[in-house]
């Protein structure tokens, strides 16, 4: 499991979980949801804490362009510390786990200009374009809790017939709860089901689609030594 943290208050509490639990593995970053908070000298608390800390990516950072109840948004200080994450993941040679919501296209420009070395677009809902660039640039898609539901068309066909090596899963726990979690916490327990909704749309053994995700994640993120 890769547990990416979202901001600076919670480095710590993620380097933790990590160190007690062996299958965890940490990403560090700062959320577009988070940027309000966030200052200038977190990106200097990033940096320490890779240089101090194992790391299997920085993330989760991105853009969200959804006007939710979030509050106020500011795309530019988004913007900002989107740009500044994605160069102190090329100066780690660190890939990057993206948070793209509505924002696909800016984010691919960034990507592209920053030359990351990868990572993984979670939760992806995007156009089959969109993902096949994603792919050009050596990004894996994620896919979770929106593909369990039958009315997510788009998603589900995507999952269903992109290939098959450009695929990761996840649960983005507790967020996205799967179609049969509504209302209750979603947990990374409902991997397996998640797995098991990925092998019925293609058609093909839950071994042979463990297997390929598990595949795709240690490709995608090298540090990750799972067994
Ligand atoms: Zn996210």
């Amino acid at each position: 499991m890769v547990v990416p943290a979202v901001e600076r208050a919670n480095f710590g509490a993620v380097a933790s979980v990590c160190r007690d639990y062996p299958d965890c593995f940490p990403a560090y970053g700062i959320h577009p949801l988070y940027v309000d908070r966030a200052r200038p000298e977190d990106l200097d608390a990033l940096r320490e804490i890779l240089r101090r800390e194992f790391a299997v990516a920085v993330g989760e950072i991105g853009l969200d362009r959804h006007h939710g109840n979030n509050g106020p948004r500011d795309d530019e200080r988004q913007a900002l510390y989107f740009t500044e994450q994605l160069k102190i993941a090329r100066e780690f040679q660190l890939p990057v786990l993206l948070h793209v919501r509505k924002a696909i296209d800016p984010i691919l420009a960034a990507v592209r200009q920053a030359k990351v070395c990868g990572g993984i677009a979670h939760a992806f809902n995007g156009s089959r374009q969109q993902a096949g660039e994603f792919i050009k640039l050596g990004f894996k898609l994620g896919f979770g809790g929106a593909m369990t539901y039958p009315g997510s068309t788009r998603i589900r066909e995507l999952a269903a017939t992109l290939p098959l090596a450009s695929i990761v899963l996840e649960t983005d726990a507790p967020d996205i709860p799967p179609v049969w979690k509504v209302g209750s916490r979603n947990t990374p327990a409902d991997l397996l089901r998640i797995a098991e909704t990925l092998a019925e749309l293609r058609g093909l053994p839950l071994e042979v689609i463990a297997a390929a995700t598990t595949e795709n994640a240690r490709a995608v993120l090298p540090r990750l030594t799972i067994s």
